[in-house]
Parts: structure tokens; C-alpha cells; sequence
């Protein structure tokens, strides 16, 4: 190590995806020093730029989750940060919709729903036909904070308003020690120019690679690194003229939301993502897969043309339970958590992430300030 510069900072973000980003905005713009280390060769390349871009109202997650409520906050955060930024993003809405015995479930989502101060309409019979004429079902929900956001451009706004905020980034530096020390925590980068940081606070945001980096974290007590699952899932594009103006979903399914219907910014549909546990982070996209998405569409929009299904891309969810459970929370590490000073760890930050992120950015400047 001695042959090898050491710099000092105050605070040390790991990871350059949304929540590191919003976090590490959050820090300079309270007056710290921020640095942020991405081991990747650009900002946002993670499961940020992996996702189904939708500002989730909130619908699903226990009244008393930290899902529920930095997604609730986030997403007003969120409308609120873009909306003044004029950044892209659109309040779409999104409908649930079952069929049969399905029905009774929708009950359920809508009570849930209410406990996390979510509004959801009930819809059935023949005003329902003519809002979605092709969809087939006998009852919805809809969702009118539902809606869909262009992330990189939300990521390029924070990275900006770190760098107004006197912060930086800096990309091909993979963190591959830490050891906590009474001053703070020395920092082991790699890649092309190694080197040492020493830093009184340190954020780990490093996504699908957060556990890794906490199990190179000396002094971590072992109890507090979770242990970690992926669940993979598959996008199809869908080019061409479709009849929806917002998002249709199925009810959950165990692992995900369902292999749903969203719209991007320029209104092209895409479906998924389907949910399959894979050992490791993989994002092969098995073009296959097709035929399952078309089955499972067809179900309420049997108009679909299967030929019309594209391999898109998969992202992989870094989740903290596996197929036999069906919830875990963020987790939020602070000092309270594993005794260290300065030190916040983020694990198992799947959906709702990007909707939730200025929330999560604040909770931890929250910790870290006390
Ligand atoms: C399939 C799927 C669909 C989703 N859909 C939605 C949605 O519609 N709405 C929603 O709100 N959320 C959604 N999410 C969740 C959301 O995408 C994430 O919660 C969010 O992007 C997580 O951001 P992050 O910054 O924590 O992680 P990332 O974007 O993965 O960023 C972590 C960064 O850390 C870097 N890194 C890792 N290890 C190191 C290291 N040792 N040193 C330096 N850098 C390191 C990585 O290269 C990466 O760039 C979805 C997620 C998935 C997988």
C-alpha cells in the first residue's frame, strides 16, 4: 500500500446508479466533499439503465415498509425534481386487471393500497370496456400516479447537480478494500490508476455488487451482510401501433409485478420483465422466451402478435429473499445497525429504487448527519 498515493475526501460514494448518484448529490449539496466511485466505465449502467422506467405509486409494499414509504415520498420527490427541471416524465397511469378469481385479489391491492395513502379506482363492466376495449377482464384498478420516467436523463441532472455542488465522479475505479479505521475508512480502488482514499464517511451503493463490496468491508460484523439472490428478468419490445395510453399489468406474481405492458417516452410498448432466480448477475436475453411472454399477454390482450415480440434486454434484481419467500425491504445500514461511524450500507435495492431514490438519498444524508 505505501507504494500507492493516498487522498483524502469527506464522503465516499461507491456505485454511480441512480441511488448513488441522488445520494451523493444530497451529501455536496449539504456541504461535503463527495467523491463517487464506479468500477464501470460510465455512470448508470447498472440495474439503473435495466429497468422498466415506471414512477411506481406505491401499491403493493406492507403500510409499515421502507418500500412504502420512500416510495411514496420518492415518487413525489421524483414528479416534483423532473417537473421543475423539465426532465422527461409523464404521470401515464397504470392499470391492474384480472380476470375470474383474480377478482378478489384486487380487493386486497386496493386495501393495501389505501394503507400506504395510495388512491386506486375500482373499474368493472361496461365503463371499463370502453376505456380498454381490448382488454380482457372482468375487473381493474387504476392507478392515476402511476407513470413513466427517462432515468439517464434523471441520472445526468443529479450527476450535474452533483458536480454544481462541488462533487465528482470518478468512473473505472473499482473499490476493492475497505478497512474501517478510528479516523474513518481507508479505501482500496483498482483499475487503471490505483490508489488509496481516505474518507470520514462512507456510502455503499454499489447495487448488485453492494454484499461483495461489504464482505471486502474489514470490520463489518459478520451478521450484518445479508446473503444475496438474483432474480433475472427478460424485456420484449413490441414495435409498432398498439392501442394503450398507459401501463397494463396482470396482479403480482410471486417474485415481480407480472410480465406487464409499459410505454416509454416515445409511447413504444414493451413487455416484462419476467422473474427467474438465477445463481448470478447474468443478462442473457433467451429470445426463446418469446412464446412464454406471448402466453402469458394473450391472457388479457388477445390481440397480441407474437411475431411482432423483440428480444430487448434483462436486468437482474438484487434481491435479499429467495423463490420460497415473497418480500424482503431495503435495507438501510446505518451506525445504529453495525456500529459504525459514518458508514451506511444499501442492500436489496430492487423496485421500487428509481422511483424511491431522492427519498433513499435522503434518509441517508439523514443518518450520516446525525
Ligand atoms: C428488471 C428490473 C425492473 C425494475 N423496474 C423498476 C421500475 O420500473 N421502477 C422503479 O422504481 N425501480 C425499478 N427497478 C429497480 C431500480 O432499477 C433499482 O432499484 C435502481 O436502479 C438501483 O440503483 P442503484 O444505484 O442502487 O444500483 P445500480 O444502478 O446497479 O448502481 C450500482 C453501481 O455500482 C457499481 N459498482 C458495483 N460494485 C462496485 C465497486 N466495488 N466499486 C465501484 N463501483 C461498483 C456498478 O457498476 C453500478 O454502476 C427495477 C429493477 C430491475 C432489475
Amino acid at each position: 500500500m505505501t507504494d500507492l498515493d493516498i487522498f483524502q475526501t469527506h464522503s465516499v460514494v461507491v456505485g454511480a446508479g441512480v441511488v448513488g448518484l441522488a445520494v451523493a448529490r444530497a451529501l455536496a449539496r449539504q456541504g461535503r466533499e463527495v467523491i463517487v466511485l464506479e468500477s464501470g466505465p460510465r455512470f448508470g449502467e447498472g440495474v439503473s439503465s435495466r429497468n422498466s422506467e415506471v414512477v411506481h405509486a406505491g401499491i403493493y409494499y406492507p403500510e409499515d415498509s421502507l418500500k412504502a414509504e420512500l416510495c411514496v415520498k420518492g415518487r413525489q420527490d421524483l414528479y416534483e425534481f423532473c417537473g421543475s427541471r423539465h426532465l422527461p416524465i409523464h404521470k401515464c397511469g397504470k392499470w391492474i386487471v384480472a380476470q375470474g378469481p383474480e377478482v378478489e385479489r384486487l380487493a386486497a391491492i386496493k386495501a393495501q393500497a389505501s394503507r400506504n395513502g395510495v388512491d386506486l379506482h375500482w373499474w368493472e363492466g361496461p365503463s371499463f370496456k370502453s376505456r380498454l376495449p381490448e382488454v380482457n377482464a372482468h375487473a381493474a384498478l387504476f392507478s392515476p400516479e402511476t407513470g413513466i420516467v427517462d432515468s439517464h436523463a434523471m441520472m445526468l441532472a443529479l450527476l450535474g447537480e452533483l458536480e454544481d455542488a462541488g462533487g465528482q465522479l470518478i468512473c473505472q475505479a473499482p473499490v476493492e478494500q475497505v478497512v474501517s479505521e478510528p479516523a474513518g475508512y481507508r479505501i482500496r480502488v483498482g483499475g487503471q490508476a490505483p490508489c488509496w482514499l481516505q474518507a470520514s464517511q462512507l456510502v455503499n451503493s454499489a447495487g448488485l455488487g453492494a454484499i461483495a463490496l461489504a464482505q471486502r468491508l474489514e470490520g463489518l460484523p459478520d451478521q450484518c451482510i445479508p446473503r444475496p439472490f438474483y432474480a433475472r428478468g427478460v424485456y420484449f419490445s413490441y414495435p409498432g401501433k398498439h392501442p394503450f395510453r398507459s401501463l397494463v399489468y396482470p396482479v403480482p406474481e410471486p417474485g415481480g409485478l407480472g410480465i406487464h405492458l409499459t410505454l416509454d417516452m416515445a409511447g413504444q410498448v414493451r413487455f416484462g420483465p419476467d422473474v427467474e432466480w438465477v445463481e448470478t448477475p447474468d443478462f442473457t436475453v433467451d429470445g426463446q422466451r418469446a412464446s412464454q411472454f406471448a402466453a402469458s399477454v394473450r391472457r388479457w390482450w388477445p390481440r397480441l402478435d407474437e411475431r411482432r415480440l423483440q428480444p430487448a434486454y434483462a436486468g437482474v434484481r438484487p434481491k435479499l429473499h429467495g423463490p420460497e419467500d415473497s418480500f424482503a425491504d431495503f435495507q438501510i445500514q446505518g451506525q445504529a445497525d453495525h456500529g459504525l461511524p459514518g458508514l451506511v450500507n444499501l442492500f436489496g435495492i430492487e423496485s421500487p429504487g428509481l422511483t424511491a431514490s431522492l427519498a433513499i438519498a435522503d434518509r441517508v444524508a439523514d443518518l450520516l448527519g446525525q
